[in-house]
């Protein structure tokens, strides 16, 4: 084909678009400011610990398995992804635990510990949430949404389907019982939304979880980014860490030249961006004063930040499962402080990973390893990270020491963290936040970022704020938007 593509950001998403460009046939480069590619899904060790610094949870194990396809491999020969049981174990504040697990049965069981009656809205629950994934997901999560007349053809589906309630409100319709309203509402928080302002489309996730279940990678999630590396390798995508990517010069309404810190780079046909859009257009595009798809930076609605708390105990904590949600008593109005307010409070809620749970590999022998994350404020807040770190750590472990793992405080070790300034410096996330713009109904779909940049020709997105949005599938499948796209301005099948 004799055409070259530079992809810049090597999350998920930069990792998936290279790959399917380079089947496409391109020459492909992609450009990463870390000294690892894998983004947000990079691996920290430290002593004998292993920790993945972000995602955790796999869902929609296809996506990946069709990375593998793509160059006649499969996923299976690679990666082990093992089923979890349960999926995620709650921890309410006054002790009260409720196990979300792999079947319905299972989980009706657990239901029934709080309000029988709770079922049969389950039941209900999922079957919209179903509805919801017909149209959300397998219609429209890999194709673009980048001419404003899809948009008006699709609003009467989304009017049909309620999109215009909040996923809180969807779950209210049919859960009564307070604890289980918290549980299947939390949803949107993987994917940075407020569950009281993200639209009910993101409810489909709850289905989604159903239809193909919730998956660890033996390894952890960096073993999926190491073996995607070696693909990447072997079909000869170029690779270049360390470099960050700090202006596009466009001319006749296309990039034609890429600034890097350490180069200038020329002669490329197309470039995909996966790092951060609000940043791509407030300051490597700046000096062009571009359209944005909907709203500028300053007006838009940005996800929360994360306090990323890392650390490993020299003994094991065999009763905490392997995705815990740590919940205080404060919801919908600790969620308000955090989005809205933009203010530490004294409480927290906390998703507490424990992959040793899984797979032994993480820590020394007779040791776990744990990340703690703690939703907080991201940088619009006006909060001191430099002080507040320290005391936020000290009262996560103080919590957790008089809850779920006793005797934290004597056992714990080699810890660090990582918070919204580390997002903001690490991986040039506007505002810090954990997970791009927010989920809220007037930024998703043709109001989200779009996958192709309207006047510059040669310039498309693959990335949690471009759609279809944040997580992994949404990630993964944004690389699949990109290559629609480009198929079909390439007239191929
Ligand atoms: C703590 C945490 C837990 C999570 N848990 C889950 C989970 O369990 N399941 C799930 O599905 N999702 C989870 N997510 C969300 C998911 O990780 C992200 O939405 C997704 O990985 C983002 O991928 P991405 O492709 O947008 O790129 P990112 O991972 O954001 O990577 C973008 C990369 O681009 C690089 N970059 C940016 N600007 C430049 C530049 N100018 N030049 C060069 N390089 C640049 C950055 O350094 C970064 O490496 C979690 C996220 C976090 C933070």
């Amino acid at each position: 084909m004799n055409k070259k593509a530079v992809v810049i950001g090597s999350g998920f998403g930069g990792i998936a678009i290279s790959l399917r460009l380079r089947k496409l046939g391109y020459e492909t480069t992609i450009i990463e400011k870390l000294n690892e590619i894998g983004g947000r899904a990079r691996v920290f060790e430290i002593n004998g610990y292993k920790h993945d610094a972000g995602p955790t949870v796999i869902t929609a194990p296809f996506l990946f398995d069709e990375l593998f396809e793509l160059f006649n491999k499969k996923r299976q020969d690679y990666l082990k992804f093992v089923p979890l049981e349960p999926w995620y174990r709650y921890y309410f504040h006054d002790g009260r635990t409720f196990d979300y697990c792999s079947t319905i049965d299972k989980t009706n069981q657990q239901i029934s510990k709080y309000d029988k009656s709770d079922i049969d809205g389950y039941k209900k629950l999922l079957n919209q949430s179903k509805k919801i994934f017909d149209v959300g997901f397998t219609k429209l999560s890999d194709k673009p949404f980048i001419s404003f007349f899809k948009m008006i053809k699709v609003i009467p589906n989304l009017i049909f389907l309620q999109s215009y309630l909040t996923v809180s409100q969807l779950v209210n319709k049919y859960l009564k019982n307070p604890y289980l309203r918290k549980a299947f509402s939390i949803h949107p928080l993987l994917v940075g939304g407020d569950p009281h302002t993200t639209t009910s489309i993101y409810a489909l996730i709850h289905y989604l979880e159903r239809k193909w279940g919730v998956f660890f990678c033996m390894g952890g999630t960096g073993k999926i980014v190491s073996e995607l590396k070696k693909l990447m390798i072997n079909c000869n995508i170029e690779i270049k860490t360390n470099t960050e990517v700090k202006e596009f010069i466009v001319e006749n309404n296309k990039i034609s030249k890429i600034i890097t810190d350490k180069e200038e780079i020329t002669n490329f046909d197309l470039v995909v961006c996966n790092a951060d859009p609000p940043v791509v257009y407030s300051k490597l595009l700046k000096k062009y004063n571009l359209k944005r798809p909907f709203k500028k930076e300053k007006n838009l609605l940005y996800s929360m930040g994360l306090f990323v708390l890392f650390f490993g105990t020299k003994k094991k904590y065999n009763d905490v499962a392997h995705h815990t949600i740590w919940m205080t008593e404060r919801f919908k109005s600790l969620l308000h402080d955090i989005f809205r307010k933009k203010i530490l409070s004294k409480d927290f809620s906390l998703y507490i990973h424990r992959p040793t749970a899984t797979d032994k590999s993480f820590a020394p022998e007779g040791c776990d390893s744990f990340y703690v994350l703690c939703p907080v404020p991201n940088l619009q807040g006006n909060i001191n990270w430099d002080k507040e770190s320290e005391i936020l750590k000290d009262r996560i472990i103080s919590e957790l020491s008089n809850t779920i793992m006793p005797d934290l405080e004597k056992t714990v070790t080699d810890v660090f963290w990582m918070n919204p300034n580390d997002f903001n410096k690490d991986y040039n996330s506007m505002h810090g936040s954990g997970f791009s713009i927010a989920p809220i109904f007037t930024q998703s779909a043709w109001f989200r970022y779009h996958n192709k940049d309207k006047k510059i020709k040669n310039l498309y997105f693959s990335t949690a704020g471009a759609h279809p949005g944040a997580g992994i599938p949404g990630v993964l499948s944004s690389a699949k938007v990109v290559e629609n796209i480009i198929k079909k301005e390439l007239n191929i099948k």
